[in-house]
């Protein structure tokens, strides 16, 4: 591999290792596109591109966003790097702040050299305990700054002001999403997000843990509807200059999840209490008008859809077979044209998953 190789018209993907990030690169190369993942692979794993044939423009290099990084060419920068589970961010909760802050500092200085466009995955818990319900883009938020959830709240935060202030000073074109729930395949069986307790527990026959009441609501989006919105906001021509949310407005008690994973997995498994973490938003659902007359979004998988099409996946995972392979359009590699001359620090460790030359 050597230390410059170019590689034409690729987006870059940091976190691309992730849950979200793994289906992200995978509908990215699906619609023809190059792909450079970048991963510090926390909580990111190789196996949820190896599925990706030989075959696919893709390069993935193990690179931590908190330390900065120089790239020249990319069509498009997408930062979803960072721990969103609150058991793992909250496990090292000053890389998180240092995650998101220092990592949407070094992308926004590499998308500004560059000048193409950077999306910022942020997320619903900058309304922290919301007063407004549901939440639009324009509601500033109740987070408790010094809590448990605050390295995550306040750095997400933080990011979307750097975000705001490099569109005012040096015109970068941010793109700024405000993930709400989201689940689906891959997610990993020790995710600690409530949809992935309740499948797991309820195909191994353990109780399902219900925190303090249960009353507290979420509105969960399946992934691919995720992915979707996604690609619309990078490839919206005009910049919005807002946040924008994406999520599923459909909102449901922790209990009415419960309830409804227990009927489609048939588990005869039974429900435990237990106390409620703090600063456990009480309720959440977006308001996704903007998302609608800006980008023509909404989200078409129904949460029993969805939930059926995880719990199929967790199945397969928990009972040994291989996981699914989703059937990807085939596209020979093309000609990649990134510029890795300041990860040839990295080399050594990437990990590369098909034949593009490097
Ligand atoms: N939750 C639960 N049982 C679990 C995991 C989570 O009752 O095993 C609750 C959690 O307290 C919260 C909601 O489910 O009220 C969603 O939690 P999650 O960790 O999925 O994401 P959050 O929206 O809190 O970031």
């Amino acid at each position: 591999m050597t230390a410059q190789t170019r590689i034409d018209s690729a987006y870059v993907v940091a976190g691309g290792a992730g849950f979200l990030g793994s289906h992200l690169c995978e509908r990215l190369l699906a619609e023809g596109h190059s792909v450079l993942c970048l991963d510090n692979f926390a909580t990111g794993t190789p196996e949820n591109l190896e599925h990706l044939t030989d075959d696919w423009p893709l390069v993935v290099r193990r690179w931590d966003i908190s330390e900065p990084l120089a790239l020249f060419s990319a069509r498009g920068v997408f930062n979803l790097a960072c721990p969103a589970s609150p058991c793992h961010y909250q496990a090292d909760p000053i890389g998180t702040t240092m995650t998101s802050v220092r990592g949407a500092y070094n992308l926004l200085e590499t998308v500004r050299s560059m000048r193409v466009p950077l999306l910022q995955a942020s997320t619903s818990e900058v309304y922290g305990d919301p007063t407004m319900h549901p939440q639009k883009e324009s509601y500033w938020g109740h987070v408790n700054p010094t809590g448990m959830r605050s390295c995550y709240d306040e750095g997400k935060r933080c990011a979307e002001s750097l975000c705001f202030d490099y569109q005012r000073l040096y015109g970068v074109n941010v793109k700024v999403a405000r993930v709400f729930n989201t689940y689906g395949p891959r997610m990993q069986v020790n995710d600690g997000r409530v949809v992935s307790n309740f499948i797991v527990q309820a195909l191994r026959g353990n109780p399902l843990t219900i925190y303090g009441d249960g009353l507290q609501t979420r509105s969960f989006c399946y992934v691919d509807d995720l992915i979707d919105g996604f690609l619309r906001l990078m490839f919206h021509l005009e910049p919005l200059g807002a946040p924008v949310n994406l999520g599923n407005p459909q909102e449901f008690t922790i209990l009415e999840l419960a309830e409804l994973v227990l009927d489609l997995t048939g588990s005869r498994a039974r429900t435990v209490f237990r106390p409620l973490p703090s600063d456990d938003p009480t309720q959440r659902c977006p308001d996704i008008g903007r998302a609608q007359s800006e980008l023509g979004w909404r989200p078409r998988v129904a949460l029993r859809e969805g939930l059926e099409r995880t719990i199929a996946y967790f199945d397969r995972l928990l009972s040994g077979e291989p996981r699914a392979r989703k059937s990807v359009r085939k596209k020979p590699a093309a000609a990649l044209a990134i510029s890795t001359a300041s990860l040839t620090s990295v080399e050594d460790s990437a990990l590369r998953v098909n034949n593009v030359q490097g």
